[in-house]
């Protein structure tokens, strides 16, 4: 199944738009991973300015392409981030976090995903990791780097909360045999170049889903391209995702929100470069429902 992304205007300062492919109308989760925004390439470097906001119950995978990127959080994480390296932040109860990306690089390409905590986590302890140091293997025409989870025997040690994979392919022109764990259901980003997923063409930014039980997918590159797989477990909750708060019930999204607007202690405080923070919009006017 072919999902093309859509543009979304993000609340920034400069008013950047993203690639967004997941959720849609047809595609809730593809294991815990419930959310990709695909960001560039672009010149404009000085282009993500994402002021302090919140989030609950979700992990934030941060992975650059081109460019860098300065993550600060409220447990006092200050963390510059490059292209091959991951930045992990589990939200859990709650933290808040910006972004701003550096200027003085030339282009600026990156893709933002979230993965669902399971029920039994979504109130864990906030925190954040850095992973410089990922595995990387060689295939046939190709590089991979393994972001979480394993693949071909190689496994990240990123912290994850239910079984689920996250890989950078690097393919050459040609045809490519990927091999899948036929218990996880599958997605396939394009972030630069031209690919055929099994039957599915994608333009940079779309996804291809496979659902459980593929054992394999055939990749045909007509140029250098660069995918992300993402996979997992088909995630077995249904979930409440509204802003940037992840949680199972009205009441908890309610209450995240009133805390976050009102400045309470949950989310914490910490100083940065843009200064200001985000506020949470109104709510719908109906009880918002996990699906
Ligand atoms: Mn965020």
């Amino acid at each position: 199944m072919l999902i093309q992304s859509r543009p979304i205007k993000l609340t920034t300062r400069t008013g950047v738009s993203v690639n967004r492919t997941l959720p849609h109308g047809r595609l809730r989760m593809i294991g815990a991973w419930c959310f990709v925004d695909h960001f560039g390439p672009t010149t404009q470097t000085d282009g993500m300015v994402v002021a302090a906001h919140p989030h609950t119950g979700l992990q934030t995978v941060t992975w650059l392409f081109e460019g860098q990127i300065e993550h600060r959080d409220s447990i006092g994480s200050v963390q510059i981030i490059e292209p091959g390296q991951l930045n992990l932040m589990t939200a859990g109860y709650g933290i808040s976090h910006s972004e701003v990306s550096n200027p003085t690089t030339e282009r600026l390409h990156a893709i933002q995903l979230w993965v669902a905590l399971p029920k039994h986590a979504i109130e864990i302890a906030p925190a954040f990791e850095h992973q410089s140091q990922l595995p990387t293997l060689s295939l046939p025409g190709g590089k991979a780097t393994v972001l979480a989870g394993e693949f071909l025997g190689n496994s990240a040690s990123t912290t994850t909360f239910s079984p689920l994979i996250g890989v950078e392919l690097q393919l050459e022109p040609g045809l490519h045999q990927i091999p899948l764990n036929p218990a996880f259901e599958h997605g396939f980003v394009l972030a630069s170049g031209s690919a055929r997923v099994e039957e599915d063409q994608l333009n940079p930014s779309d996804l291809a889903y496979l659902e459980a039980g593929v054992e394999s997918a055939d990749i045909s590159v007509s140029e250098p391209s660069i995918l992300m797989l993402i996979g997992g477990e088909p995630f077995g909750e249904q979930i409440l995702m509204w802003w940037n708060f992840i949680g199972r019930t009205h009441e908890e999204i309610a209450q995240a929100r009133e805390e976050w607007n009102s400045r309470g202690e949950r989310f914490g405080e910490f100083e940065d470069r843009i200064g200001g923070w985000i506020p949470a919009p109104e709510l719908p006017n109906l009880r918002l429902q996990a699906r």
